[in-house]
């Protein structure tokens, strides 16, 4: 069972820019399976509802979450995840997966489904590439070798145009 940690949520988290964006980093150090703080925010009733932070609650419940916890990142090798406790529906507590140090970024895999994956750029040595559910990767990539393969056969035609106008422009020089 998680514990979770004593002190305001200002105290341990703060919110800096990253390559990608804002992101939250932590104050202090976190043991592993640590909850951090309980994400609050706007429950949603829709099945459609979408955004760029919300939550999938299941049940057609989506959670739109308060800063600063709305900005926690992507990784493929995340420290956290989010975590609903079985007598607790509803309510989504951000945990520690391993420790994480004061200054450490605290990301979670959002594990999205492969119609809304796109690229990823959390760098971590087992990134997959895409920001994306691992059990739904092999569509992803299905599907951009099938783009790839089009825009190959595109890019065929246009290499033929350009050569029948009997020129290529001249190398850049630097
Ligand atoms: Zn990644």
């Amino acid at each position: 069972m998680a514990t979770m940690t004593r002190g305001t949520l200002e105290s341990k988290v703060v919110v800096q820019e990253t390559h990608v964006g804002k992101g939250v980093f932590a104050r202090r150090k976190f043991k592993t399976d640590a909850i951090i703080a309980e994400i609050t925010g706007e429950l949603i009733h829709d099945p459609l509802y979408t955004s760029a932070y919300c939550v999938d609650m299941g049940d057609d419940i989506a959670l739109e979450p308060d800063p600063p916890l709305r900005y926690l990142n992507h990784s493929c090798d995340p420290n956290c995840e989010l975590f609903v406790y079985d007598d607790d529906m509803f309510r989504l507590y951000l945990v520690t997966l391993r420790p994480v140090q004061p200054g450490e970024e605290l990301t979670i895999d959002y594990g999205w489904p492969a119609d809304v994956a796109i690229p990823c750029l959390c760098g971590s040595k087992n990134c997959r590439g895409w920001v994306v559910d691992p059990e739904e990767l092999p569509l992803v990539l299905e599907r951009e070798a099938k783009k790839a393969a089009k825009a190959k056969r595109n890019s065929g035609k246009k290499a033929g145009k350009a050569a029948s106008n009997g020129r290529s422009k001249p190398a850049a020089t630097i």
